[in-house]
Parts: C-alpha cells; structure tokens; sequence
C-alpha cells in the first residue's frame, strides 16, 4: 500500500507538508507507521498541487528519502492544495512514471492507495501490462469525480479483495475514501489535511473509519458512510 496526502486550505510551503514534519511521507517512504500491506514505499514518489486552477505534478520512480533536488525546491514551491504520494508497487504493476501518482485529466488530481483486479478495470487496447491504479484513475475521471462514491461500491462489489483508498482534489474540494486501510484529518486553523497515517503526534488527527468518503470544501469536513449491499 502506499501512502498518500492532500492539503486544501491557504497556500503553504511544499515542504511543511511532505517532507518536514517527523512523520512525513519522506519519513513514511522508509518507514511507515500504520501500513499494513507492504514495509515501505521506496518505488517513487509524486507531488502535485494547483498553481491556480492548473494541476502540476513532480514525480520520480526513485524513493522520496534520496531526492536531494527535491528537497531543495520544495520550500519555494507553494500552494493552496496539494496531493501526494510514495509508492510501494504491487507485485506485477510496473515501476515507472506512468505508474505513479499523482494521476491528472487536467482538472483534477487523483491518487490510489491499494490494489484491484485489472479484470474488473475497463480494459485497454495496450498489450503492455498497464498499473492497476492508472486504470481505476482513468475510469474514475471519465465516469467524474461526483460519482466516486459510486464507482467504489461497484468495484468493491465486483472485487472483494480490493483495497481501494482514493485521494483526489481539483484546488477548491478535496475527496477520499476509505476501503481496506487508513486514513486520518487533522483540521488546522489554515485548513485541512487527509493523510494515509498522520504526520506528527498531534491529538487533533482524527481517524476516518473503513467504507467511508470525506468531502471537504472550504465550508467544512463532511464524512459519510458508503453503503453497498455487502
Ligand atoms: N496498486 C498500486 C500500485 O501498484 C498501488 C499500490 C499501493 O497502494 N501500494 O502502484
């Protein structure tokens, strides 16, 4: 599993964010606190946030903790919201930038935390083997973002082995479920934060429970239950 990070509130440092708290996604590259499906996530990384309206994305397939260029950069860039991951790929699925997230269709940035049987995927002409994330990205942004919901509970029908944490924002709202692993808020007085594990030892984090979705906008934190019939 790998873990992922969004932030939606005033423009902050890139850094504060990803790699300098004690438990940040670099420290969560090497080693994760909460993750129960793999040991680390050290086969690439992605940073996107919003530069206004438009999403843009840093990613690599080396690990988060070597990135010297990285660290460098990433206390003058600034933004208002961001999504971020370190990758441990699943057995199979490609290590390569096509692989990584961030995934964008140009309005929204969108990253997966699990694994899903491509055959429950919408299939692809390609021959080559194609990460199971980059086609549940792909099929979530054409069905669209108002839809998520949806789209987990049919997957998770179709797929009961699915692990299927989904972290997406398009710099006005930001969107997550929780299916298979964790995920936790930590609301700030400059906005909000959804992490696969929190990055500090701050009481304030509070966990989100299994089968739910967050929505959050600038009016506030919503958590719903997602219903299927299972
Ligand atoms: N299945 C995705 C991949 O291979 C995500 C893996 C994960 O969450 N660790 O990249």
């Amino acid at each position: 599993m790998c873990r992922h990070l969004g932030w939606l509130g005033r423009d902050v440092a890139i850094s504060t964010l990803v790699l300098d708290p004690p438990h940040s996604l670099r420290v969560q590259s090497y080693a994760p606190r909460r993750q129960k499906h793999g040991m680390m996530n050290a086969d690439g990384w992605g940073v996107g946030f919003f530069d206004r309206a438009t999403p843009r994305r840093w990613r690599s397939t080396t690990p988060l903790w070597g990135d010297v260029s990285f660290d460098s950069v990433a206390p003058a860039l600034r933004s208002h919201c961001v999504v971020a991951s370190v990758r441990s790929a699943t057995i199979g699925m490609p290590i390569e930038l096509s692989a990584t997230a961030p995934f964008t269709d140009g309005r929204w940035l969108l990253a997966h935390n699990g694994v899903v049987d491509r055959a429950v995927l919408p299939a692809t002409a390609s021959a080559e083997p194609i990460c199971d994330s980059t086609l549940l990205a792909a099929l979530i942004f054409s069905r669209g973002l108002d839809a998520l919901d949806e789209v987990i509970l049919q997957l998770g029908a179709d797929d009961p082995n699915a692990r299927l944490n989904i972290l997406a924002a398009n710099g006005s709202r930001m969107l997550a479920t929780t299916w298979g692993d964790t995920l936790s808020v930590l609301r700030r007085a400059d906005g909000v934060v959804l992490a696969s594990e929190p990055y500090d030892d701050d009481p304030n984090w509070q966990d989100i429970p299994d089968r739910h979705l967050v929505d959050v906008t600038p009016d506030g934190v919503t958590i719903t239950a997602l219903r299927g019939s299972r």
